[in-house]
C-alpha cells in the first residue's frame, strides 16, 4: 500500500523502508503537488540523452504515467510513495529495441508447432533484466494485439509497437499466418484497410512484392495513416525509386551494403536517405552471426543466454537440422564479407543524420531477445560509434524518428516514467546494461531482486515439456 494512501509524512531509508509519523504543513503541500508521485530517485547521476553528458546529484520524480520532475533540489521527494537512494549510480531512458520478432500463436500455427499459448510475460522477460522498456515487433499477430491491450500499463512487460503480419508475395518465405500473401493491389488495400481497423501500429513488407502492389500498399498505407516498414522491395526501378516511394522504413542495413558500388557510393547512399526522411533499423548483427553458425554453432547453442529460448522454437528453426542458414549451405565468406561491408556504413550514414534504430532482429535464429540488443549495441561501437552515439540509437533517435516512442528516448520531465537504474556509467562502458540494478517501467521500481526472480520464473517455465 503506498505511503501516501496512510495520510503519513514518509521518511524513506534506501530503497523499501517507510515509517509514518504525522505530516507538518509543508509536507502536506508537497504531498498535494507531487500526489501522483510513485517513486523518486534522489542524488543519482542522470543521463538524460539530449547530449553526451552527465548531470550529478540530481532528483528524479516518476508519476505512473510520466516524469514529473528532475531537479538538484529534489524536495517533492518526501511525497513520493518510494524513495530510492541512487547514490554513486547513474539513471538513463530504458533502452528500445526497434526490430524484434516474438513467437506468436501466428508463428505456431505457421512452423506447425502446438498452439497453446505460450505466456508473453515469460517471452519479453529477457528484455526488462537487459534494460529495454520498449519493443518495435516487426511481425504481429491479433493475440499479440489482444495481450498488449491486456497489459496496458503495468510492469509485466515492455511498451509494445506492433506491425501488422507481413505483406509477402506467392510464394512467402515464412509461412502463413506470419504472412499475408497479396499477390494483387486491391488484395493489398484489403489487407491494410484491415490491419489499420485491427489496431496494428505499422505495415510489415517483404521484398518480393511485385511493382504495382507495392505503390498499393504505400498508397492505401498513407491513407489509412500508417507507416510501411520492412525490406527493400526487388521490385522497384533503382533505389532513387525506392527511396521516394512513400516507405518509411527500412528493416536491414545489409540491403543497402549489397547495394554499394562503383556507381553507387556510401555517401549518395546517405544523401538519399536524408533525403527521403527515411530510418534503417540497423540489425548489423545479422550477418556475423549466420557467420558465426556455420564456423562455430556449438559454442552459439551453449551460450548461458539461451535457456531463457523456448524449445518449441529452438527445435522449429534454430537448431539442427531444421536451421535454415545450415540447411542451405552457404559460404561463410560471403556472410563474413557482408557483415564487414554493413558495418562499413555505420560510421558515414549515422553522421549524415541518417535515423540509425538500433534493432536485434530477435529471434532470427540464434539471436536472443534481450541479449541481442546489447550485441548490437557493441557492434555498432565496433563499427565506429561511441558508446554515447550507439545509445543514441536505442534512444534518442526513435524518439525522435519513429510512430509510437515519441515519449520515451530522453530522460527529461514529460516523458514516460521508463528507466535503468545502474552501477556504473555505460557511457564508459555498455557491459552494465546486461545486469541493472533496477527498471522502472510505468513507474514501477523492478529491483534486481525482482528482475532475477522473472528470469529465473521464465526460465523454468519454457524448460516446461
Ligand atoms: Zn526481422
Amino acid at each position: 500500500m503506498s505511503c501516501l494512501l496512510r495520510a503519513a509524512a514518509i521518511i524513506c531509508f534506501g530503497v523499501t523502508a517507510c515509517q509514518s509519523s504525522a505530516p507538518t504543513n509543508q509536507e502536506h503541500q508537497l504531498q498535494h503537488e507531487y500526489k501522483e508521485c510513485v517513486l523518486a530517485v534522489t542524488n543519482v547521476n542522470v543521463i538524460p540523452m539530449t547530449d553526451n553528458l552527465v548531470i550529478s546529484g540530481q532528483t528524479v520524480l516518476f508519476g505512473q504515467s510520466e516524469i514529473i520532475e528532475i531537479s538538484k533540489k529534489g524536495t517533492g521527494a518526501v511525497a513520493c510513495d518510494r524513495i530510492v537512494d541512487g547514490k554513486n549510480r547513474y539513471l538513463m531512458p530504458g533502452l528500445n529495441d526497434l526490430h524484434t520478432h516474438v513467437e506468436n500463436t501466428a508463428f505456431q500455427q505457421g512452423f506447425g508447432l502446438p498452439t497453446e499459448t505460450l505466456p508473453y510475460d515469460i517471452l519479453l522477460t529477457p528484455y526488462l533484466v537487459n534494460s529495454i522498456t520498449g519493443i518495435r515487433i516487426l511481425s504481429g499477430s491479433p493475440d499479440l494485439l489482444a495481450y498488449r491491450e491486456s497489459v496496458g500499463h503495468s510492469d509485466r512487460a515492455p511498451h509494445l509497437v506492433v506491425a501488422s503480419p507481413m505483406l509477402s508475395a506467392t510464394p512467402p518465405v515464412l509461412p502463413e499466418p506470419v504472412t499475408r500473401i497479396v499477390d494483387d493491389p486491391s488484395a493489398a488495400r484489403a489487407a491494410i484497410r484491415d490491419y489499420a481497423e485491427a489496431g496494428y501500429d505499422f505495415i510489415k513488407i517483404r521484398r518480393n512484392l511485385s511493382l504495382p502492389v507495392y505503390e498499393a500498399v504505400i498508397e492505401e498505407a498513407h491513407l489509412v495513416g500508417m507507416h510501411v516498414d520492412g525490406h527493400v522491395t526487388q521490385a522497384a526501378a533503382g533505389l532513387d525509386a525506392l527511396l521516394s516511394s512513400g516507405q518509411v522504413g527500412f528493416a536491414h542495413l545489409d540491403e543497402f551494403a549489397l547495394r554499394i558500388s562503383d556507381e553507387l557510393a556510401i555517401e549518395n547512399l546517405a544523401e538519399m536517405l536524408v533525403e527521403c526522411g527515411c530510418y534503417v533499423s540497423t540489425a548489423i548483427g545479422v550477418m556475423p552471426n549466420i557467420a558465426e553458425q556455420i564456423k562455430n554453432y556449438d559454442s552459439l547453442v551453449a551460450r548461458e543466454e539461451m535457456q531463457v529460448m523456448h524449445p518449441l522454437l529452438t527445435n522449429a528453426f534454430w537448431l539442427k537440422p531444421n536451421n535454415p542458414y545450415l540447411r542451405e549451405g552457404a559460404p561463410v565468406e560471403f556472410f563474413d564479407d557482408l557483415a564487414q561491408k554493413t558495418s562499413d556504413l555505420v560510421r558515414p550514414l549515422y553522421d549524415a543524420g541518417v535515423p540509425l534504430l538500433a534493432g536485434s532482429d530477435a529471434i532470427n535464429p540464434m539471436i536472443v531477445p534481450g541479449y541481442g540488443l546489447l550485441d548490437e549495441l557493441d557492434l555498432l561501437v565496433e563499427a565506429g560509434l561511441s558508446p554515447f552515439e550507439a545509445l543514441r540509437t536505442a534512444t534518442a533517435i526513435p524518439a525522435k524518428s519513429v510512430p509510437g516512442f515519441e515519449q520515451s528516448g530522453f530522460l527529461e520531465k514529460g516523458r514516460k516514467s521508463n528507466a535503468v537504474l545502474l552501477a556504473s556509467n555505460p557511457l564508459a562502458d555498455l557491459a552494465v546494461l546486461g545486469a541493472p540494478d533496477a527498471v522502472i517501467l510505468d513507474g514501477s521500481y523492478l529491483d534486481q531482486q525482482t528482475l532475477k526472480g522473472r528470469l529465473n520464473e521464465a526460465i523454468k517455465t519454457v524448460k516446461q515439456p
